[in-house]
């Protein structure tokens, strides 16, 4: 490694890709110093995945009361304590914030805890000095966006509803993807009165089509009032929002889920030479490099994939790339997701519209049922399964599920998928009777819808 610089590579960012880049590179023997403006972890440990399925699972429990009655468990009237809820995410989430730091120290990476922008190629400034680098990572991560609408100020975005000093009795949440949809279910268990705005006709664009569609049903059968081609045109003292349509409606919380934006601003990216594309993400190659060689980027900033284990990913093909003398492309094929709304959906790989567009003819099969642990009660919760196949190759081209544990079962059938199993040999593995994950090996009717 060089010695002309005072590190082989400087990472500004300290949250699942920095860290993750900075850990693996200084394992092969790379002389590492990372930055983090505000907490180690980024956004999924302190303002994201973390935090928010601790909050979903708070949120899960009204209805696990409902359930154990119908098994004979008398619970009493339920009481939750958003206090409690949130003191107890505070404490595990400082202890996760010290594990990330230890992490990195044990691996011999040196901190710098403020926020770092970039000099040239080659160099950095931070606490007041000038560090030179052979290697710069940016891994700054992204930030919640608000539309310009008059009275956005008086909204909040997912970063405040982590620490709200109490829960409203009434919500607003504005958003039609993983965020709105996530918060829209937690502040509905959780007892809040809670609307859900998008401004499309079908949520969760982009994913099949079914699956926003049937998500929508069951969260509004839960209690969700779910407002469809619905966009709030103002914000008025008091939270009165007035939707574009002419309608208005008071809520005591307005919460926006209305996407992120890549962190470049103000960063120094532009003089460095760093070309940026359309929507402000640093625009990189396969192998994560910018458009000035010594620079590369990684995770949401780049706005590829935003995923933490996709940022973890290509934290470790780049650091194979710079310092085990193995170039590794990225590779965001059959990336598995889910969205920990109530109820889970979780998926991978093609939607039908999607495989139909790449692979002109496919065989869709799929289930809808009650689970087991629901059959007991009232509960008229649908499980849905579906299967897209490629009617020449009978390759599984896709899995989405809504269900309990959605996340839990897909990250299986994920590993067959990413191999390019058949739908014969998904129909040759053995269930485990009874679940609900055995449907994916029994689905032996093709759909004609
Ligand atoms: P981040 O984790 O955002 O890290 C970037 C870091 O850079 C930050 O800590 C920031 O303070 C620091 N930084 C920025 N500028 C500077 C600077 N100039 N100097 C020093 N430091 C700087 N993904 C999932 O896979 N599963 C989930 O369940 C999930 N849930 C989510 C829920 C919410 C509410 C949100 C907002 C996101 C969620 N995500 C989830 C997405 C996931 O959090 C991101 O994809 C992931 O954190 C991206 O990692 P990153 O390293 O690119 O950026
Ligand atoms: P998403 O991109 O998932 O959703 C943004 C939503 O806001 C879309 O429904 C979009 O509508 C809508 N929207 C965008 N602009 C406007 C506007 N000007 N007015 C009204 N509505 C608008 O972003 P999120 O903020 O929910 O989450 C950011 C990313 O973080 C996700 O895409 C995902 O990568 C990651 N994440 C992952 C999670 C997980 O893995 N479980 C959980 C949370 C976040 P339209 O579709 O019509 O454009």
């Amino acid at each position: 490694m060089s010695a002309q610089f005072d590190y082989d590579l400087f990472t500004i960012g300290g949250g699942s890709g920095g860290v993750r880049a900075s850990r693996v590179a200084a394992g092969y023997g790379a002389r590492v110093a990372i930055a983090e403006a505000r907490l180690f972890g980024g956004t999924c440990v302190n303002v994201g995945c973390i935090p928010k399925k601790l909050f979903s699972y708070a949120a899960h429990f009204r209805e696990d009361f409902e359930i154990a009655a119908s098994f004979g468990w008398t619970v009493g009237e339920p009481r939750f304590d958003w206090a409690t809820l949130r003191a107890n995410k505070d404490r595990e989430i400082a202890r996760l914030n010290g594990v990330y730091e230890r992490l990195l120290v044990n691996a011999g990476v040196t901190i710098h805890r403020a926020r770092a922008t970039l000099g040239d190629a080659h160099t950095v400034e931070v606490d007041g000095r000038t560090i030179t680098a052979r290697h710069i990572l940016i891994a700054t991560g992204s930030w919640p966006q608000i539309p310009a609408i008059p009275g956005r100020e008086r909204a909040i975005t997912s970063n405040e509803a982590f620490h709200l000093e109490r829960l409203p009795r009434s919500a607003l949440v504005v958003g039609g993807g993983y965020i709105a949809l996530e918060f829209a279910s937690i502040f509905n268990g959780l007892g809040v009165a809670t609307t859900l705005a998008y401004r499309g006709q079908r949520l969760l664009r982009g994913f099949d089509a079914e699956l926003g569609t049937r998500l929508g049903a069951e969260m509004a059968m839960k209690g969700v009032a779910l407002r469809l081609q619905a966009n709030p045109a103002r914000i008025e003292p008091g939270l009165r929002v007035a939707f574009a349509d002419g309608s208005a409606a008071d809520f005591e919380l307005v919460m926006f889920a209305t996407g992120r934006k890549p962190n470049t601003a103000g960063l120094g990216l532009e003089s460095a030479g760093v070309k940026l594309a359309a929507d402000g993400a640093v625009a990189v190659d396969a192998y994560s490099r910018s458009s000035v060689d010594s620079i590369w980027a990684i995770g949401d900033v780049t706005n590829r994939v935003n995923l933490t284990p996709v940022a973890t990913a290509e934290a470790m093909w780049l650091a194979k790339t710079l310092f085990r003398g193995e170039p590794t492309p990225v590779d965001h094929d059959n990336v598995p997701t889910a969205v920990f709304a109530n109820p889970n959906l979780a998926t991978v790989g093609l939607s039908e519209e999607a495989a139909r567009a790449r692979f002109g003819e496919v065989e869709i099969y799929k289930t809808s049922f009650r689970a087991l642990r629901d059959s007991l009660s009232a509960r008229e919760e649908q499980t849905f399964m579906k299967l897209v196949v490629d009617t020449a190759s009978q390759r599984v081209l896709g899995a989405h599920m809504i269900g309990p544990d959605a996340g839990e079962i897909i990250q299986g059938i994920a590993v067959a998928v990413k191999l390019g199993a058949t739908k014969a040999q998904f129909d040759a593995t053995i269930g485990i009777h009874p679940t609900a994950a055995e449907e994916f090996v029994t689905l032996r009717d093709r759909s004609l819808t």
